[in-house]
């Protein structure tokens, strides 16, 4: 098992392909950036808030205005194009 490269997205939690980070905020913001998934990376380039936190809800357990609201951080603050990290 390698936990060296273990991370998580954060828009879904999911562990998969997590390749994209966003840069959100300021440096007196958290997150200041945003580990996205394969699939988040596609939904949130298509413009597609809905869609995420769809797809967030069905790996998640937390209820949807939480989602929502955390993500709504995300595209408040989202200042820059993704960086491919894996
Ligand atoms: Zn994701």
């Amino acid at each position: 098992m390698c936990t060296m490269s273990r991370s998580y997205c954060d828009f879904c939690f999911s562990s998969e392909d997590v390749a994209w980070n966003y840069p959100a905020g300021s440096g007196e913001q958290w997150p200041n950036s945003w580990r996205a998934c394969r699939t988040c990376f596609l939904l949130i380039e298509l413009d597609e808030p809905e869609l995420l936190v769809q797809r967030a809800m069905e790996h998640a357990s937390a209820p949807r205005t939480m989602i929502a609201a955390s993500h709504a951080v995300f595209w408040k603050f989202r200042n820059g194009p993704a960086r491919r990290i894996a």
